[in-house]
């Protein structure tokens, strides 16, 4: 498809589609520009007045583009994005009609919230949803409509959104991170916000092959399908070149992007046949959630004009690589500083140790919290598999700051009365590496040189989850040690207790080894670290009452919410299961079967040609057996699977025991069942075979 504009430089397009900051300055008056503006970055309250002209000029700017319609744009639990359209339209009492678009409509919305997931939140409160702009994320105009991003809540202000937290999260971390930087001297920063950049990870096959198979559709996954001779094995997929099929997608796919003012950065081939990766250019966490999602949709919408269908699904394929986001986090200050960055100065390593403590301590004390951020069922394919990070939390520093942090622990434990770590101080921190070769690509909690990389989010999540949890733990760190600083007579000395005191009791969650091999499990084992398997095990640690009261501490989620979240989650994975399994009830009975015993017709049939001719058929014969016992017992198991899932399905009281039903059972039948039939599948001659194979499905863009 031809799009006139695409001809334009990507300078002209970057952010073409964004009513942005410059657009902002052009279109608004200087005291209302100025205005949001403060509004944006200091969080003040907006004056509705401001709003009537932000929404005015908004209007104009959006119609100068094709907008007919206004949407407020938000992420409800179910964690895709929503959207209810209204056209800017009023008629006129003489019959015309105007464009109108108020401050009103702006600053709220009321969708029809009552069939998105609220885990009992809107039973309890009795109330309807709103949606409620957040300026912190610029409105864009789409296909037709202006954008707006906004909060969804419930009447009496309860979260019903991924957004919501996150913005709460934002603002807790920063208002720890700015008492620690004033204890260490800092009277400058304003604002520190967490950045981050997700790397995306996700498959692109042939349309035409998507639509002959019933699981890729419903579920987005393969729920059958035999190894295919060839697979990962060669790596002669990653950073291998690009078809001019998937260079035509990427290339357009960046265009589309870069008018949203996505910063897409980097392409390229990943390890699975058929996997690729797309990578942005890092901003603000609540700014690139949004972007996470607009960048999902955009693939997909993008791969079907080229006769291609993309695959965010964790786990597309069994046997090979699946698909993760890769979310690179970092905090930084209003006035440009990375606080990640070590330092060249003395005073910056204390500044750089206290915030790489924060997080250490952080990760270590609430490991479940960031294992339930990244659980879905989807992810559980990938979590604990034999494949991109285990299902423990571990954090790599790499071999020098290892060493440092070593230095520390041993200066103090032997020097600690005569000043001892004091020394801390008076020596810089050589820069540490950043290139590649350095890194460790098995930790699902890897430094590379000034930001963490948080590596266990499936590639179909939302990452606000991922990032509320990750900005309120290392908030709460931040607010324990501001809390010791602000009281403490001797600061410096106060500082390299805090550190010290870190690197002893939370050593146990640092590892640079290989997070794949068998020793780290038994390692991790006796260092007490959490090792949990599966999505409905991961999803309890919501609702255990550490993580409530560090979530209420710091105003991000109340109990309810939190309840209710665990409650959906639990919800999700069942419902989830659920379709999974009768997909492929469904597609055996339809399907599979039918084809198995068609084959098994004309083998029958010819076996007795062969007879005659050659006076034995003794391999046809043995052929036929073969096949008749897997039928049998893939029979056998979908029985099983069926039953399963009816005793499943009256456990509703409980959605934890239903969830716990539905792995234990449904889940693991679903297992057994796919066995016999990849089985018959290398069994059955390619024609009769009623679906196509994993060769077709990754071979064949
Ligand atoms: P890789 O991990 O694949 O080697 P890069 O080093 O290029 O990739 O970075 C991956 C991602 O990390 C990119 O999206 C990049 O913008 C992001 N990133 C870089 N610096 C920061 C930062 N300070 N905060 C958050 N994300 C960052
Ligand atoms: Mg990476």
């Amino acid at each position: 498809m031809h799009h006139a504009n695409e001809m334009r430089a990507p300078v002209e397009i970057y952010g073409s589609n964004v009513f942005n900051d410059s657009v902002m300055r052009q279109t608004l008056p200087k005291e209302i520009y100025k205005s949001l503006r403060q509004t944006i970055e200091e969080g003040l309250p907006l004056d509705p007045q401001v709003a009537e002209v932000v929404a005015s000029a908004m209007k104009d700017w959006a119609i100068n583009k094709g907008a007919t319609h206004f949407t407020h744009w938000f992420q409800p639990l179910t964690g895709i994005t929503a959207e209810k359209h209204d056209s800017f339209i009023s008629p006129t009492t003489d019959g015309r009609m105007i464009m109108e678009f108020s401050g009103k409509e702006l600053i709220k919305g009321e969708p029809d919230a009552s069939s998105f997931p609220s885990g009992g939140l809107r039973a309890t409160f009795e109330a309807r949803g709103y949606t409620a702009w957040d300026c912190t994320s610029p409105a864009f105009y789409k296909d037709g409509s202006l954008y707006i991003p906004t909060a969804f809540a419930s009447y009496t202000g309860e979260a019903l959104d991924k957004k919501t937290p996150l913005l709460r999260s934002m603002d807790a971390l920063n208002c720890q991170a700015l008492r620690v930087l004033r204890i260490l001297g800092n009277k400058t920063t304003k604002r520190v916000t967490t950045t981050v950049g997700p790397e995306q990870e996700y498959f692109l096959i042939d349309k035409k092959l998507f639509e002959e198979r019933e699981d890729l559709i419903l579920t987005g996954r393969t729920l059958f399908g035999a190894k295919p001779p060839k697979g990962q094995e060669l790596e002669d997929h990653y950073f291998g070149q690009i078809k001019d099929r998937v260079a035509a997608f990427m290339s357009e796919l960046d265009t589309e992007l870069w008018k949203l003012g996505v910063a897409a950065k980097t392409k390229h081939n990943e390890v699975a046949p058929a996997q690729h990766e797309l990578a942005p250019i890092f901003t603000t966490t609540n700014i690139a959630t949004d972007h996470n999602q607009l960048t999902m949709e955009t693939m997909r919408k993008v791969a079907l004009r080229h006769g291609l269908v993309c695959l965010l699904h964790e786990k597309p394929f069994a046997g090979i690589n699946g698909s993760g986001k890769h979310n690179n986090w970092s905090m930084s200050t209003n006035d440009g500083q990375n606080l990640l960055e070590p330092g060249k100065t003395p005073h910056d390593n204390i500044q750089f140790l206290v915030f790489l403590s924060a997080i250490i301590k952080g990760v270590d004390e609430y490991a479940d919290l960031l294992r339930a951020s990244a659980a879905s069922p989807g992810n559980d394919h990938r979590l604990g598999a034999n494949e991109a990070p285990p299902a423990i939390i571990s954090v790599f520093l790499g071999e020098q700051l290892t060493d440092i942090l070593n230095q520390i622990e041993a200066g103090g434990a032997t020097k600690s009365k005569s000043g001892g770590i004091m020394t801390l101080g008076t020596s810089s921190l050589p820069s540490l590496p950043k290139d590649s070769t350095d890194r460790n690509r098995t930790s699902p909690f890897a430094f590379t040189g000034n930001k963490f990389e948080f590596r266990m989010v499936g590639s179909s999540q939302s990452i606000a989850q991922a990032n509320y949890s990750l900005n309120s733990i290392v908030a709460e760190s931040l607010c324990q040690f501001a809390d010791r600083l602000e009281k403490a007579s001797n600061v410096q000395k106060e500082i390299s207790a805090i550190i010290l005191e870190v690197i002893k009791k939370h050593k146990r969650v640092i590892f640079n080894g290989n997070n794949y091999s068998e020793e780290w499990v038994a390692e991790a084992k006796k260092r007490g670290l959490p090792n949990i398997q599966n999505t409905v095990d991961a999803i309890a640690a919501i609702r255990a009452e550490k993580n409530l009261k560090l979530m209420e501490k710091h105003g991000v989620l109340s109990h309810v919410e939190m309840e209710s979240r665990c409650e959906i989650q639990y919800e999700i994975y069942i419902k989830t299961v659920n379709i999974e399994a009768l997909t492929m009830v469904e597609m055996s009975k339809r399907q599979i079967v039918p084809a198995v015993i068609a084959y098994k017709a004309d083998l029958a049939a010819s076996i007795g040609g062969v007879l005659a001719i050659e006076g034995n058929a003794d391999v046809e014969k043995a052929l036929f057996v073969q096949i008749s016992d897997s039928l049998k017992s893939f029979n056998a198991n979908l029985t099983k699977l069926e039953k399963a899932l009816k005793t499943a399905g009256t456990l509703h009281g409980d959605v934890k025991a239903q969830a716990v039903a539905y792995r234990d059972q449904v889940f693991k039948t679903m297992g057994e069942l796919r066995k016999d039939a990849d089985m018959l599948e290398t069994m059955i001659d390619a024609e009769f075979w009623p679906m196509p194979t994993y060769s077709q499905l990754l071979f064949k863009v």
